[in-house]
């Protein structure tokens, strides 16, 4: 389907949950965050109906996200559910891969095709630092289960403040290297003030061709990671908030007051 300025939309990414079982510092504050009700939560049922529904208005790509969508009792059943449905061509999750070793074969088998993992520094302690808590060793374990079981390709999502010249993203590049893994650096987001730049090794902040729709874990599409826009299934339907969400898509990001990356996936 286009949006108003000619943009494919091929691809919806749906944060499955808004909960993790890390802290990392820049998507979470100190405090924590409000959590959804656990009511407020869009059951599988309506997740599939939504992705039939987007797929049948020309979406291919689905990309499964959180907070942690690991965490989600039942994810490997719900890929299942989506990875059936006809024209759903690509399947793949974002993943801080500290379970990851636990589900990967399971989720291969259930029809995901490929996952991104978040890795910042090949450094434990700041890794622990970073992520308030985290174990990198769960990290490389669950890379590893991941490329076994045919998980392909694995890609390493690494978080930078400035460049990929940084000695802890250096260090990540050269592990990616020798353990056959793509890298691809994100610059670090602020979503109320709008710093955001294009991916490095991605297509992600790229405005001009943005393909891309959200869907949050509480049922709202949303047209654009960087604005308030979001258009709620229980509020205008499935079918009316998803043709709002193209409708409405804005022609580049600009900021995003009220949003939370623990509540829109990234
Ligand atoms: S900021 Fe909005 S328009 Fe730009 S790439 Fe991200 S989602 Fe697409």
């Amino acid at each position: 389907m286009l949006d108003p300025y000619n943009r494919h939309i091929t691809y919806l990414r749906i944060s499955v949950t808004d909960r993790c079982n890390l802290r990392c510092r820049y998507c979470m504050p100190e405090e924590g965050v409000d959590l959804m009700a656990h009511e407020d939560i869009l059951r599988f049922e309506e997740i599939e109906q939504l992705v039939k529904l987007s797929v049948d208005n020309g979406v291919t790509k689905i990309r499964l996200t959180g907070g942690e969508p690991l965490v989600r009792k039942g994810i490997v059943e719900l890929v299942e559910m989506i990875a059936r449905i006809p024209g759903v061509e690509d399947l793949s999750m974002t993943t801080n891969g500290i379970l990851l070793d636990k589900y990967a074969s399971d989720l291969k088998k259930a029809g995901l095709k490929r996952v991104n993992i978040s890795l910042d520094t090949m450094d434990a302690e700041k890794y622990n630092y970073i992520t308030r808590g985290g174990d990198i060793n769960k990290v490389f374990k669950g890379i590893d289960v991941a490329q076994k079981v045919g998980l392909e390709p694995v890609k390493i999502n690494c978080v930078v403040r400035n460049s990929s010249d940084e000695p802890d993203a250096l260090a990540v590049k050269e592990f990616c290297e020798a353990n056959n893994l793509s890298i691809r650096y994100i610059h670090q987001m602020n979503l109320e003030d709008g710093t955001f730049s294009k991916v490095d090794g991605g297509d992600g902040g790229n405005c001009a061709s943005c393909n891309r729709l959200r869907l949050t874990a509480d049922g709202s599409f949303k047209p654009c990671l960087f604005n308030e826009l979001g258009y709620n299934i229980k509020e205008f339907g499935q079918e009316k908030a998803f043709q709002m969400a193209i409708k409405n898509k804005p022609l580049a990001g600009t900021r995003n007051k009220s949003g939370r990356f623990n509540q829109i996936g990234g």
